[in-house]
């Protein structure tokens, strides 16, 4: 059971190759194949009927057979993908399709008939897997090469091609051809509108992954987002990946500026501090808003010494922050705890780290950045 599973597998590897976007070419192509070998015994079951000429069919078949294994030969081998940038040869197998189709209506006489419906499925899967241009050119091209030959033949063998008869098959064939091209302009317009709804669900989850991880006010990542990075970070410390370090950033004596400019401006505040902040962190620094107005910094690779002092810079670039353009005279400051999260130690247990620093730097006058101790 599992060699003649392993078997197929191989023999469909051989076929059709490994790769997804090959098997979809291979498998197509591989399907025409077969249809011209189903189509090859129908036509000799034709010329036993004295239908059709055997010499005739047998040239028909070996222009089929020639063709379809090339065709199947290039796909497969891969040197379509260096010949055509559509490497599926889908237009070239379908001009082909057409002309086999053409031959093949020149020489079944009377059942020719049957041979005008299989144009018209070619032409149909072509509206499916072409570009509409291509399509109608491809329609046009059919048609006018059937239009010849119905001709050619009436004029060359008028008992087996009746004039009459070939004005009511190509009467036909245009009014099926006519109705298919509406068909494939609703067609081209459902494809345009997947398209279109397709871009548009993609605009709106990109919006909403935005909404669900950034702050509405700063732009800064939210909490929610700061903690799943968090949690990623802290895998990486407990795999012994570099240290990690991170500040909690309250601004002082806030509610004042509130109480004193008016909400509006405390929001102004915040939203020129975190960019302040954020034009001085390095690349894999990340800040947060934590909460009202404090901010969690995040610095990977970074100690605790080196993060206290990238502290001291941050709380010069925000003591010379130009917020006397929010109102005159205004200076804005904070304090910060910085703490080292060190293996074996929770991201929680480390945040209350910090947050305890950042209550010391309150408690000895704000303005301060305090690091915290070794848990
Ligand atoms: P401390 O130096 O001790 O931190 O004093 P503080 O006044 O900064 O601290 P407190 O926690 O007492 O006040 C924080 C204020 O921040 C209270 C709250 O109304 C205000 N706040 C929180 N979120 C926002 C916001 O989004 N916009 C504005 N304008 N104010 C906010
Ligand atoms: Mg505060
Ligand atoms: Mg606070």
């Amino acid at each position: 059971m599992g060699t003649t599973t392993s078997l197929r597998a191989k023999l469909a590897d051989a076929l059709l190759g490994t790769a997804a976007s090959m098997r979809v070419r291979t498998s197509l192509t591989l399907i025409a194949l077969v249809v011209y070998v189903i189509f090859a015994f129908v036509q000799h079951g034709e010329v036993m009927l004295g239908l059709i000429d055997l010499a005739e069919s047998n040239r028909l078949t070996a222009f089929n057979l020639i063709g379809a294994f090339t065709f199947y030969g290039l796909v497969r081998s891969g040197l379509s993908e260096r010949l055509s940038d559509e490497p599926s040869l889908t237009l070239p197998q379908m001009v082909f399709a057409m002309v086999s189709i053409t031959w093949s209506y020149a020489i079944t006489g009377p059942a020719r008939g049957a041979v005008i419906s299989i144009m018209i499925f070619v032409l149909m899967f072509g509206m499916f897997r072409l570009p509409p241009r291509s399509a109608r050119g491809l329609a046009m091209l059919g048609f006018a090469m059937l239009a010849g030959v119905m001709f050619w033949r009436s004029q060359t063998a008028p008992q087996r091609y009746p004039v009459k008869h070939e004005v009511v098959h190509l009467l036909f064939t245009a009014i099926v051809l006519a109705a298919s091209s509406t068909l494939a302009i609703t067609i081209e317009r459902m494809r345009a509108r997947l398209a279109a709804q397709k871009k548009e669900l993609a605009d709106a989850l990109a919006l909403n992954r935005e909404l669900a991880t950034r702050d509405a006010l700063t732009g800064l990542l939210n909490r929610r987002a700061m903690a799943e990075l968090l949690a990623r970070e802290h895998m990486r410390i407990e795999r012994g990946q570099g240290p990690l370090t991170l500040a909690l950033l309250d601004i002082d004596h806030f509610k004042r500026i509130n109480d004193e400019l008016g909400h509006g401006a405390g929001d102004e505040v915040l939203r020129r501090f975190s960019s302040v902040v954020q034009a001085q962190l390095r690349a894999a620094d990340a800040l947060a808003r934590w909460g009202g107005e404090e901010f969690l910094l995040v610095m990977p690779g970074t100690r605790a010494e080196e993060a206290g002092v990238a502290l001291e810079r941050l709380r010069a670039a925000v003591a010379a922050g130009g917020f006397d353009a929010i109102a005159p005279q205004l200076k804005v400051g904070f304090s910060a705890g910085v703490a080292q999260v060190h293996g074996g130690e929770t991201q929680d247990a480390a945040i209350d780290r910090a947050d305890r620093a950042l209550y010391r730097a309150k408690q000895a006058g704000r303005n301060r950045v305090e690091v915290a101790q070794l848990a």
